[in-house]
C-alpha cells in the first residue's frame, strides 16, 4: 500500500524557537521529510526565528545537521537535503523586545500560508502574539502554532487562552498535542466510524473495560527540574492519555469535521465522573544500580511529584456508565510502549467444556513501537482430539502494510505540521477542550496535594507500583503485560 502525497500551498513558516530542542529533532526533520514526499511546495520558506546571533549560513549548517542525526541515512541523500535546506531563512529575534521584528516582516511574502510555529516557553506567547500584530507580520489568515505544556491548571489554561484570543482567533489558533498525529490514533477513528463491525458493540453492554498505557523506559534526565513542577498527571494524562480516551469513547461526529470531533471529544471530558483517592496509585521510581532515583533527577529530596500514575476513570453518559477505563503512565517501567486496550465482556454462555471457551476478546491498539491492531479472537485448536479452543492474534501490523521496510510511517509531526499548512484543526485541541480537561485534573491534583500524600517507591525496569496491580485486582481484573 503506498500512500498519496497531496501537495499543500506554498507557505513561509517561521518556527520561533527554530535553534531549539523541539525544532532540532521534531520540525526540521518533519518538514525535510515532507519535502522528500513531495509534499512541500517549491515556493515555500522555513524560517528560524531565535534569540540566537547566527547568520542564515549558519542556521542552515545546524539544521543539517540536525537532519542527518534525527532521518535515518536510508532516509535522506545529500542531494535533497542541499535542496531542502536552501528553503531555510534565519532571523535572529527577541521575542520580548524589538530586534529582528522589521526584519522578519520583510521575509514574509504576499500570497504564502502564514503559518507561526511557538516553539519556545509559554511564557513568551503573549510577547509574540503580540509583536507579530504590533509589526503588522501577522493577520486574521495567520495559524499559530502551540505546544504543550498548555497550562499546568484550569487558571493557566484560561490566561494562555485569553492572551493569545486577544490576537488571534480559535480558528487561528493550532494546539499540538503530538499524540493525535500518530497514524495508529487517526485509525482509532477510522476503525470505529468507517466499519460497521466494532461500532454496534462499542458499548457497556459489551466492553467490560478499557486500557491505556503509555510506559516509557527513560528516566527524567535533564528535565528534572521541570519535570518535578508537572509529574504523570499534568505531562501525560490531562493531555496525551484524556485525548485517547476522548477518541474511544466519545459518539460518532456527524462529519469529520474539526468542531464536529472536537464537541464529541469535549462532551466526553465533561461526562467524566470525579476520580476517588481509591483509585489513584502513584509512584517515584527509585535509586537501582548506581543509577539515581526520581528524587535525585529531580534534585528535589523531599519531592512529592509522581513519575507514575496509574487511575481508574469512569465516565458518566448512557453509552459507558460501569465500563471502567483503566489509565497508566509512567518513566523507567520495564518497555516502552503506549497502547489502548478494549477488554469486550464474556460470551454469555459457553457451549464448550474447554475453559478456554468463556474467554474474553480484546481489540489492542498499540501505537508505538510497531504500530498496529491485533484482535484476540477464539479459535479451535487444529487437528483431532475433540473441541478444544485457542485464543489467537489477528494481527495487522501497519508498518507491513504501509511501506516494504517498515519505516515509512510518517512522523506525528509531519502530519500535524501539513495540517496547520492546510488549514485542517481536526487533530489539533480546541481551547475549551484544554480547559474542560484540566477542569477534570485540577480537583484530583489538589486532593493529593492537600492530603500531602507521597508517591509509592517502584523498581525500576518493572511494571510500576505493586499498588498499581491491586487497582484491577480488586475488581477481579489484570492488567496487560507491559512489553515491547
Ligand atoms: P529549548 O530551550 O531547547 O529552545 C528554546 C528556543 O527558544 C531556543 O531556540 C531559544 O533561542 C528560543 N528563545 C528563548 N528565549 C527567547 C527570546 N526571548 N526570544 C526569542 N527566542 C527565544 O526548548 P524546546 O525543548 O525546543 O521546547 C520549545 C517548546 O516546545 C516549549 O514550550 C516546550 O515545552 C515544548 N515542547 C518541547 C518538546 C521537546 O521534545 N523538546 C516536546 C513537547 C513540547
Amino acid at each position: 500500500m503506498v500512500s498519496r502525497t497531496i501537495p499543500v500551498d506554498p507557505f513561509d513558516l517561521v518556527i520561533f524557537g527554530g535553534t531549539g530542542d523541539l525544532a532540532r529533532r521534531k520540525i526540521l526533520p518533519s518538514l525535510y521529510r515532507r519535502f522528500l514526499a513531495g509534499q512541500m511546495p517549491e515556493e515555500s520558506r522555513i524560517i528560524g526565528a531565535a534569540r540566537t546571533e547566527i547568520s542564515v549560513e549558519e542556521y542552515r549548517a545546524m539544521a543539517r545537521d540536525s537532519i542527518t542525526e534525527f532521518v535515518p541515512s536510508s532516509k535522506r541523500d545529500a542531494a535533497s537535503l542541499t535542496a531542502f535546506i536552501d528553503h531555510l531563512r534565519y532571523v535572529a529575534i527577541d521575542a520580548t523586545g524589538t530586534q529582528g521584528w522589521q526584519e522578519l516582516r520583510e521575509e514574509m511574502r504576499e500570497g504564502m500560508v502564514h503559518a507561526f510555529y511557538f516553539s519556545v516557553a509559554p511564557s513568551l506567547f503573549g510577547a509574540i502574539a503580540e509583536r507579530l500584530h504590533e509589526h503588522g507580520i501577522a493577520d486574521g489568515n495567520s495559524r499559530i502554532v502551540v505546544e504543550k505544556p498548555f497550562g499546568k491548571d484550569l487558571k493557566t489554561a484560561r490566561a494562555l487562552n485569553a492572551t493569545l484570543a486577544e490576537h488571534f482567533t480559535e480558528q487561528q489558533i493550532y494546539r499540538i498535542d503530538h499524540y493525535l498525529g500518530k497514524e495508529t490514533v487517526q485509525n482509532l477513528m477510522a476503525i470505529r466510524f468507517a466499519n460497521i463491525l466494532f461500532e454496534p458493540l462499542w458499548k457497556t453492554e459489551y466492553i467490560d473495560h478499557v486500557q491505556i498505557t503509555v510506559a516509557e523506559t527513560v528516566a527524567v534526565d535533564g528535565r528534572g527540574a521541570y519535570y518535578d513542577t508537572s509529574g504523570a498527571m499534568r505531562d501525560m494524562v490531562q493531555n496525551h492519555l484524556m485525548q485517547l480516551l476522548c477518541l474511544i469513547a466519545m459518539e460518532p461526529p456527524y462529519h469529520f469535521d474539526p468542531d464536529a470531533v472536537r464537541d464529541e471529544k469535549l462532551k466526553v471530558i465533561r461526562a467524566l465522573e470525579p476520580v476517588r483517592p481509591e483509585d489513584i496509585v502513584r509512584g517515584q521510581y527509585a535509586p537501582k544500580n548506581g543509577k539515581a532515583g526520581y528524587r535525585d533527577d529531580a534534585g528535589n529530596p523531599d519531592s512529592r511529584t509522581e513519575s507514575y500514575i496509574a487511575l481508574k476513570v469512569g465516565i458518566a453518559n448512557w453509552r459507558w456508565k460501569g465500563t471502567p477505563f483503566y489509565l497508566r503512565t509512567g518513566k523507567r517501567l520495564r518497555a516502552r510502549t503506549s497502547e489502548i486496550a478494549i477488554y469486550f465482556r464474556r460470551p454469555p454462555h459457553s457451549i464448550f467444556d474447554d475453559p478456554e471457551g468463556g474467554r474474553e476478546n480484546v481489540l489492542v491498539i498499540r501505537l508505538q513501537p510497531n504500530e498496529g491492531i491485533n484482535l484476540k479472537v477464539m479459535i479451535k485448536e487444529p487437528g483431532p482430539g475433540g473441541m478444544r479452543l485457542t485464543q489467537v492474534p489477528l494481527d495487522m501490523s501497519f508498518a507491513q502494510a504501509l511501506g516494504p521496510d517498515g519505516s515509512d510511517i510518517p512522523d506525528a509531526y509531519e502530519r500535524l505540521i501539513m495540517d496547520v499548512i492546510r488549514g485542517n484543526q481536526t487533530l489539533f485541541m480546541r481551547g475549551d477542550e484544554v480547559e474542560a480537561a484540566w477542569a477534570w485534573a485540577d480537583p484530583i491534583i489538589e486532593g493529593w496535594e492537600t492530603r500531602q500524600e507521597r508517591p509509592h517507591a517502584y523498581e525500576p525496569g518493572t511494571s510500576g507500583p505493586e499498588d498499581a496491580l491491586m487497582l484491577l485486582h480488586r475488581d477481579g481484573r489484570r492488567w496487560r503485560e507491559i512489553k515491547e
